[in-house]
């Protein structure tokens, strides 16, 4: 796409701690923050290209601009006891391995999986563990394609991160796509699968298409939708437009429509500006000319996104470019997290002044919303009720399928971040759902256990027609 191809990097190069000195606008920087940004790197790797550093931030705004603060890692993500012990190491000219030893001990102290991510919802089968498949809620699968566990840049708050840094034990993974179709054809209520990662798109066209096209046989006609969740159309939407296998990808998308199947990018877009660039028109006009549609997400992040305005210039840009804003999250419970959190009250109010700024077709979008142990939990707002102060909120997502759209109430707390700082209303023990079992849905092969399930008015009208 020779139009792109003078005015955007084409060669995809990685920027990192190895060679940002090269960089140009790296010099800009004053020495001090230069400093700073490389002992936290130290901690936190970071990975940006040449197209984030080039077109996306606004290097006249650093430190304060949000796509600097989104891809290049800042003294507030150490504890800054931390932060000076890593730097004077760095300074006294100590040893790689005394830098690597000391950058493992505050790692793990940044909690690099929020519980039960790791774990509890890796299914079983045949008595082994999938690993590479989580499946909490009934009709979603997810699956991490093991060629799919990086990202074209790293975005500073990410969980992910402790997959980056290659602490082993941590890491998800998976090649199998045997397994996968076998999951698959044991759960016929699974009607989407979801690929994640790291990122997908960062695989060759060839390797995602042997991931993807056995997913479009007959026998698997259950799986109606096929999502790819990204952040190459922000971070690299060459892939959709110079790369050399970017028609490559686009067919096997048409190849999915063709096969009857929805196919959804879940575009992580965390900021206007990462719409405003020609080239990333383009990609989008590109995907959608599959019949692919595009939805929108992003976690609320301090320093980057948090601000109405910023979210309502998103989803009007995005709807205009043909996107559907899909969720805002709450920024989840790992990581180097103060330094990006935002209360729940805070972000409820985010949410309202940019919902209301907007028309109804961006009015799609859901949040602010936390993936929590038992569901993606929403906070709806904040009332007054028999004059007590609570958090309204509803399940958009439960893990038991049961509680998807009910409303809860929780005591009001502006500080609170995370739904389990909160306490029940009302002067109530336990949320409902503490009450309930879960359910692990791996443990009911070949059947939906709710479709067995019969309510009792039904089972008297079968047995007095019999
Ligand atoms: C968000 C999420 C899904 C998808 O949920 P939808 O509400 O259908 O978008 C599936 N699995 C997990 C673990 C999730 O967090
Ligand atoms: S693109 Fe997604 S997975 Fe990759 S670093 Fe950013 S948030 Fe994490």
């Amino acid at each position: 796409m020779s139009a792109f191809a003078g005015r955007y990097p084409t060669r995809y190069q990685a920027i990192t701690i190895h060679n940002i000195r090269k960089q140009p606008e790296w010099q800009r920087l004053d020495p001090e923050l230069r400093e700073a940004v490389e002992v936290v790197s130290r901690v936190l790797p970071f990975r940006t290209n040449v197209y984030v550093v080039r077109e996306l931030i606004d290097w006249d705004k650093v430190p304060d601009d949000p796509m600097f603060q989104l891809t290049f890692p800042q003294p507030g993500m150490l504890d800054p006891e931390d932060f000076r012990a890593m730097r004077d190491l760095i300074r006294s000219g100590a040893t790689r391995e005394e830098i690597t030893a000391k950058a493992n001990e505050i790692r793990f102290k940044l909690n690099p999986h929020p519980a039960g991510q790791m774990t509890h919802n890796v299914p079983y089968m045949d008595g082994k563990r999938l690993w590479g498949l989580q499946h909490k809620y009934r009709e979603t699968v997810l699956f991490f394609p093991a060629q799919g566990q990086t990202c074209h840049a790293y975005c500073t708050y990410c969980f992910r991160w402790a997959q980056f840094v290659g602490i082993e034990e941590l890491k998800f993974e998976s090649n199998e796509v045997d397994m996968l179709v076998e999951y698959l054809k044991r759960h016929p209520y699974v009607t989407d699968i979801l690929f994640t990662g790291g990122d997908p798109m960062i695989m060759r066209a060839r390797a995602l298409r042997r991931y993807i096209e056995p997913l479009l046989s007959p026998e698997l006609e259950h799986v109606q939708t096929i999502r790819i969740g990204t952040k190459a159309l922000s971070y690299w939407p060459q892939r959709f437009v110079t790369d050399d296998d970017a028609d490559e990808v686009l067919r096997l998308y048409e190849d999915v429509v063709k096969a009857g199947r929805h196919l959804a990018i879940m575009a992580h877009f965390s900021h206007p500006r990462e719409l405003s660039t020609d080239i990333v028109r383009e990609a989008i006009r590109r995907v959608r000319n599959t019949g692919a549609e595009i939805r929108m997400q992003a976690p609320l992040v301090r320093h980057v996104n948090d601000k109405p305005e910023v979210w309502a210039a998103m989803w009007k840009e995005g709807v205009r470019l043909g996107l559907i804003p899909y969720y805002m999250f709450v920024e989840r419970d790992t990581g180097p997290k103060n330094y990006f959190e935002v209360p729940l009250a805070e972000a409820v109010d985010i949410f309202h002044k940019a919902f209301m700024q907007v028309s109804g077709l961006a009015r799609t979008v859901r949040g602010p919303s936390m993936s929590a142990w038992p569901g993606k939990v929403r906070v709806l707002d904040v009332a007054e009720i028999n004059g007590e102060k609570v958090f309204v909120l509803d399940f958009l997502q439960g893990r038991n399928p049961e509680w998807n759209g009910r409303i809860f109430f929780a005591q009001y707390d502006p500080e609170a971040t995370w739904l389990n700082h909160l306490k029940p209303a009302f002067g109530k023990e336990k949320f409902f759902f503490e009450e309930e079992p879960y359910y692990q849905w791996w443990e009911h092969e070949y059947q939906d256990p709710l479709a067995q399930r019969v309510p009792v008015a039904e089972a008297e009208l079968v047995m007095a027609v019999a």
